[in-house]
């Protein structure tokens, strides 16, 4: 297959090429390439991009009595019609439960759905002597990346010591740790306190987790990193105190990252007092933030301080998920989708803006992610050899985000009504093509599960992020 004419843009050039596929991956990349027996693509007035990867997803993820509403197969088309080729997804310690459990478990989930290729993090939740001999095992299977919660205390949360152990561990067999950055303590108190107050309604649940229990989780975090010599990402970073913290540490030359997500980009806590209930389709952890905040975000991708644009695309449904909520805000399950809406969101608000240039948003939503994630060059890039994951963005074409036209399983979407300028025409996964005219053409259990490289194997001082 060859695409012709088209934009190819990389995280380091934008420039007119033709593209050819070979056997699933990128055979070269040239200028006006010989056409005779090949399927011709005109990429004419496009952008040809690599796929995007998304590292921080739940599908499927169970809590309690019920599940995130997306699963493989939905969440993966929803990704796929959004631009996005390849994802990591968590795959949760259960407690008494071994870390080989749970990746045997999220194999599980995706097999036979699978749309787009995939790979997981684990993320622990009940540390002890076993689960930390067990972390050298994970590189075997090819999870190079453990996440450690400072908050959910009682459910999720590990104390100092565990990440501290976590991180010197990892940091001797080349795992990355990410942390859910909160103070789980004062979270846990001041929601007490704001309940008895009889303050129940959806705006308080950012009220509950204030920016500086973020900053000084984040933080505490580095410096743990920083006694262990580890390595260290920080996710869904959402305020200017917490990004201050990751600023002055790679300032001082720590392998400190850290992303945020689209809903802090595209939304503030004055969304969460919508009229009536509306505001619990907005209820995520961290909570949104004020527009000074977005703003601090927003300078933070354009100048390297932040590199990732992930989602925390955990779906519920507004009935019968949102609505457990509507006499507590507590109980209001948390999570917004984002995996279908990240691409045209950072491009509308990012590149359409001038806040960003082509090249950084092909960083910040797909190369950056395969260096720091073990996928790289195989993935998040345009070069010979690498997998062609590939979209043909469609720069002009302009549209509205809306339930009645997505292809998450979801009732709702907190994007509802925005307007989007720029979107993907095609999308390739591995030189397939999966979506045309922006919907899904490929075929469900496509995809493969990504083994990815110990973080060491990534020379950080070369990824000058
Ligand atoms: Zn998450």
């Amino acid at each position: 297959m060859l695409i012709r004419n088209a934009t190819v843009v990389t995280a380091g050039d934008v420039v007119p090429a033709d593209v050819l596929v070979r056997d699933g991956t990128v055979a070269e990349i040239g200028r006006a390439l010989p056409s005779e027996g090949r399927q011709v693509i005109d990429g004419t007035g496009k952008l040809l991009m690599p796929g995007g990867i998304d590292v921080h997803t739940h599908l499927d993820m169970p809590l309690g009595d019920t599940a995130s509403t997306d699963d493989f197969e939905t969440g993966h088309i929803a990704a796929a019609c959004g631009g996005t080729t390849t994802h990591i997804d968590f795959a949760t310690q259960e407690k008494g439960r071994t870390l080989a459990q749970a990746l045997e478990n999220w194999h599980l989930r995706a097999q036979g759905k699978a749309c787009i290729d995939y790979g997981f993090h684990i993320a622990v939740t009940d540390w002890n002597d076993a689960v930390a001999a067990s972390l050298p095992e994970l590189i075997q299977e090819g999870v190079t990346s453990l996440k450690l919660y400072m908050a959910y205390k009682g459910r999720l949360m590990v104390d100092d010591a565990a990440i501290l152990r976590a991180l010197q561990i990892a940091a001797k067999v080349g795992l990355l740790v990410m942390i859910h950055a909160e103070n789980g303590d004062i979270i846990d108190l001041l929601t007490a306190q704001l309940l008895a107050a009889g303050h129940t309604a959806p705006r308080y649940h950012a009220q509950s987790r204030p920016a500086i229990a973020e900053a000084e989780a984040t933080y505490r975090a580095i410096a743990l990193a920083e006694i262990a010599g580890a390595p260290l990402y920080i996710v869904h970073l959402t305020s200017a105190q917490a990004l201050d913290a990751v600023r002055r540490a790679r300032h001082r030359g720590l392998p400190v990252y850290a992303e945020t997500c689209p809903q802090y980009l595209a939304f503030t806590a004055d969304d969460l007092a919508r009229p009536g209930f509306e505001g619990a389709k907005f209820v995520c952890s961290p909570p949104l933030r004020t527009a000074a905040d977005q703003k601090a975000l927003w300078r933070g991708l354009a100048l390297g301080d932040l590199q990732v644009v992930a989602t925390d695309h955990c779906p519920w449904n507004f009935h019968g998920h949102k609505d457990r909520g509507k006499s507590d805000f507590s109980h209001i399950l948390n999570g917004l989708p984002g995996i279908e809406e990240r691409m045209k969101i950072v491009y509308t608000y990012g590149v359409e803006t001038g806040r960003l240039d082509l090249q950084q948003f092909v960083a910040l939503t797909a190369t950056t992610p395969a260096k720091l994630f073990g996928l790289y060059p195989r993935k998040g890039s345009i070069a010979p050899g690498s997998d062609a994951d590939l979209v043909l963005w469609d720069p002009e074409a302009r549209g509205e985000i809306s339930v009645r036209t997505h292809h998450s399983r979801v009732d709702h979407t907190p994007y509802e009504g925005i307007r989007y300028q720029g979107r993907p025409d095609r999308v390739w996964v591995r030189g397939r093509l999966v979506v045309e005219g922006g919907e899904w053409v490929g075929t469900k259990g496509q995809g493969k599960f990504l083994k990815r490289d110990a973080f060491h194997h990534v020379d950080w001082q070369g990824v000058k992020l």
